[in-house]
């Protein structure tokens, strides 16, 4: 029986696609409504698991969900068999880069494309660029297959931002062009970071990212910027004052800073981190690969590499090799590495069990992320840090809906699985609950209503690969 299911599942999806691109951005076609029928629903409501039920999709919202033996399934709908599967919100990558107009179209296809084929319905794009703002429109319209799109601003940093006028300009310029936040990158002067923060306020727009070193943690937090990105300014909050002076001053390498590093302070910054209402999008496979002891030949082997572009693989093999040689320059041996990202495992561990919030997101592309795939990887690394479960699974479904809604004062109506949700969903072959490593077992994705069996995801992945396979490798 259940072959046959999936054959007409998947003939439905094949069919609906050449439809899709027939019409235009203002006039998609309606969606077929679809039922998934007696499945285990993981509502991320709390920690629970609700057994067979009957969940109705239509008009891309959750319209019912009841217990199998109430519930009426309308006729026409496409009958999906959850009987021993898992129902979930869609995930998100908090931390992504999105291409700017220069990528051909099928690069940024194929990007939106492995975020849905990994159950990522929601991208918040960490360096802004106007057609990315074109892109949010069509992913949202349904005119182009992919996520749900924040967009961040083109970047303020050192150079764009270098004084307080030409900073509150900016943030006023982003606005008006329709991005979601502003992007804050390192090297910021405290009195532009301060005019930021005025004028961000004033034109009602927040702003995330990262830490200057003349900003610091403590004046970041009480300025209620609503992320920090990549844990910065942690470890520089926990050393000895005198530390701090010589890592601000550039002349302090990472050792130093490690070998300082008094983990104690960590619940009292955790607690301080809680209490701002700041968010942390952590990026720890990112960190790993960065620092982790692995040759970039093999890391260019991983499984998901098939799916990066020849020419990211490259960048990227080059890029590690840099940081292998820097590294050993600037006398940061093994041991520093390893010690470094034990801390921020630590970090992690003590952010998440004080309390404050946390997103998931692992800066994709940069080094070795494949968009989609990288995410499962941050996933396990935060189950390691010693997250539990539900822990892992709430930074990338119900604090994103918190975090739209509060923050960047958009629609926050997804997250959990309930009655009036947009349906960006996942039906898993096994409990996350159990191992959050069974988010990467997907039977299906469901994006905005949108539903795409395993075996068309996988085809669309295929495709992909061999695309890339034929082109010249660098
Ligand atoms: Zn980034």
């Amino acid at each position: 029986m259940k072959p046959l299911r999936f054959v007409r599942l998947a003939a439905l999806a094949a069919i609906a696609l050449p439809l899709a691109r027939l019409v235009d951005a203002q006039n998609t076609p309606p969606l077929p409504v679809v039922a998934f029928v007696d499945v285990n629903v993981i509502p991320m409501d709390r920690e629970r698991v609700l057994e067979g039920q009957t969940v109705i999709v239509r008009d891309g919202r959750i319209a019912s969900i009841e217990p199998s033996a109430r519930a009426r399934i309308p006729s026409g709908a496409v009958r999906v068999d959850g009987r021993g599967k898992y129902l979930m919100p869609g995930l998100a990558e908090m931390h992504a880069h999105i291409p700017g107009a220069q990528a051909p179209e099928q690069v940024i296809r194929d990007i939106f494309t492995l975020y849905v084929a990994n159950g990522v319905t929601t991208i918040r794009g960490m360096l802004g660029a106007p057609n990315q703002l074109t892109l949010r429109a069509k992913t949202a319209s349904g005119e182009m297959l992919g996520p749900t799109i924040y967009v961040g601003a083109p970047s303020l940093n050192g150079n764009s931002a270098s004084d307080p006028a030409t900073a509150a300009r900016l943030v006023r310029e982003h606005k008006a062009a329709g991005y979601d936040f502003l992007k804050l990158h390192p090297g910021i002067p405290r009195t532009s970071y301060d005019s930021i923060v005025a004028a961000a306020r004033a034109v009602g727009i927040t702003y995330a990212g990262h830490i200057s070193q003349a900003v610091g943690l403590e004046h970041t937090l009480a300025s209620r910027q609503s992320t920090i990105d990549h844990l910065d300014g942690y470890l520089e909050a926990a050393v000895p004052e005198a530390v701090r002076m010589r890592v601000m001053a550039d002349q302090a390498n990472l050792g130093e800073m490690v070998n300082a590093v008094d983990a104690s302070r960590f619940a009292a910054l955790a607690a301080d981190t809680r209490k701002a209402g700041t968010w942390n999008v952590p990026t720890a496979f990112l960190w790993e690969s960065f620092f982790s002891p692995e040759a970039p030949e093999d890391m260019a082997k991983r499984a998901e590499m098939k799916y990066a572009q020849p020419q990211w693989i490259t960048g990227w093999s080059n890029q590690k090799r840099n940081r292998i040689q820097q590294d050993q320059m600037n006398g940061v041996s093994a041991e520093v590495s390893a010690r470094y990202l034990s801390l921020r495992r630590t970090l992690l561990k003590t952010l998440a069990d004080s309390g404050a919030k946390l997103l998931m997101g692992t800066d994709s592309p940069q080094m070795f992320n494949v968009p989609g795939f990288a995410l499962h990887h941050e996933i396990e690394l935060m189950q390691e840090a010693g997250l539990t479960p539900y822990q892992v699974l709430e930074s990338g479904t119900r604090n994103v809906a918190e975090y739209a809604a509060n923050d960047l004062k958009l629609d926050g109506q997804f997250g959990t699985v309930a009655v009036g949700n947009r349906a960006d969903l996942i039906l898993l072959e096994a409990n996350p609950l159990t191992d959050v490593r069974n988010v990467a077992r997907r039977a299906g994705v469901m994006v905005r209503g949108r539903w795409l069996p395993s075996a068309e995801l996988d085809r669309l992945l295929a495709e992909m690969a061999a695309r890339n396979s034929g082109a010249p490798r660098g």
